[in-house]
């Protein structure tokens, strides 16, 4: 983030009523542990970021409330580079919000959940879960994905690879797929340093591939498939699907009453990345999905089945990502084979670039 230019973000001027008198203050902001709220050198408040909420305010105008703080209180915002600050670090400032259309959408998402859990009991969760994931606000899924995430990246190292000819080369891969297969998900995509070799989504659009993955493919044929396979899952929306199925009417309650900020929920999301996979009926849309981008891309599909196989071969019985035990590697293999068809588009990745992202996990002054 480029903050430095500013002074640590000192003197952002914006408008504060303490929520007692309706006296308007003009403070400026401070964006220290908590967000500072400074009138002639004194802090008059000091909101943390993670209780700071969206309130309805005018287009220009980010309003805002803190909930550990006056119920009346509000900070009006009207500078962009102060609310870009904001937005930064406050992680659940919309989620009260929800996205366009929020309110009706939240009411009606809220009462769908009320009848599902009564009818539960009649059609059983599949069916449930079907429905109700469309109505689920993309930017709880996101907050979803971002409460596995610093779970997920520390089962696996940690170590996020910052190569930067590497990143270039990656993200080139990754916006040909997007673009393609049409994508207007935000996506978040990066490589960890884990040997493991393998690939998966979470929740909002992140997707992960670990290096052990990369260190096995050998082509970017191969590796586009893959992307586009878990980038299938996120535009479906099957992770999310599959916590509602599996969680069922617990997780239905915990998101109305809102527990699923709390620490329980995170360990939920987590286990269910783990320790379920997806339906076989997912995988095989996930496949289709890669199929048909690599197809719109005037690439061969069977690559990415080769590359599928070449794991497996070594690393049979992993249950999560890309190597999802069903469909069988075999039949899966078979059917991109079946859709392979003479390149009639240019390559993804130049050869030095293909070279660039497979270094992407070394330190840039080991490479030779
Ligand atoms: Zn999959």
């Amino acid at each position: 983030m480029d903050t430095a230019a500013d002074g640590a973000g000192l003197h952002r001027p914006a408008c504060y009523f303490d929520g007692l008198t309706n006296r308007r203050h003009m403070v400026e902001l401070r964006f220290g542990v908590k967000l500072d709220l400074i009138e002639d050198s004194v802090e008059v408040a000091s909101w943390p970021y993670d209780d700071l909420r969206v309130v309805d305010g005018g287009k220009r105008t980010l309003r805002l409330k803190c909930v550990s703080s006056l119920p009346l209180a509000r900070l009006e915002v009207l500078d962009p580079a102060a609310q870009a600050e904001i937005r930064a670090r406050a992680r659940l400032l919309d989620i009260e919000q929800g996205g366009r259309g929020h309110i009706g959408r939240i009411v009606a998402w809220s009462l769908a959940a009320i009848v599902s859990i009564f009818v539960v009991v009649i059609y059983g969760m599949p069916l449930i879960a079907e429905r109700l994931t469309p109505l689920i606000p993309l930017s709880f899924e996101r907050r979803l994905g971002d409460m596995a995430d610093s779970q997920v990246r520390s089962i696996f190292g940690n170590r996020v690879c910052t190569n930067a000819e590497g990143n270039a080369a990656f993200s080139k891969l990754v916006e040909a797929v997007r673009q393609t297969s049409h994508m207007d998900m935000p996506l978040e995509t990066k490589v960890l340093a884990s040997t493991v070799p393998n690939a998966f989504a979470l929740p909002g659009g992140k997707i992960y591939l670990l290096n052990g993955l990369l260190q096995k493919a050998q082509s970017a044929d191969e590796l586009a498939g893959v992307i586009a396979h878990e980038m299938g899952h996120v535009g479906h929306r099957d992770h999310t699907r599959m916590m509602i199925q599996r969680g069922g009417v617990s997780f239905l309650i915990g998101l109305l009453f809102g527990d699923v900020t709390g620490s329980t929920a995170v360990i939920f999301v987590t286990r269910s990345l783990f320790e379920v996979s997806y339906s076989r009926e997912a995988e095989q849309s996930a496949d289709a999905f890669a199929i048909q981008a690599m197809h719109a891309l005037g690439r061969s599909p069977a690559p990415m089945g080769e590359l599928l196989f070449r794991i497996t071969g070594a690393q049979a019985g992993r249950t999560i990502g890309i190597l999802a035990t069903h469909p069988l590697t075999e039949d899966r293999r078979e059917l991109m084979r079946r859709e392979d068809r003479p390149a009639s588009g240019p390559e993804i990745l130049s050869d030095v670039e293909w070279q660039a992202l497979k270094d992407i996990c070394r330190p840039a002054k080991a490479r030779q």
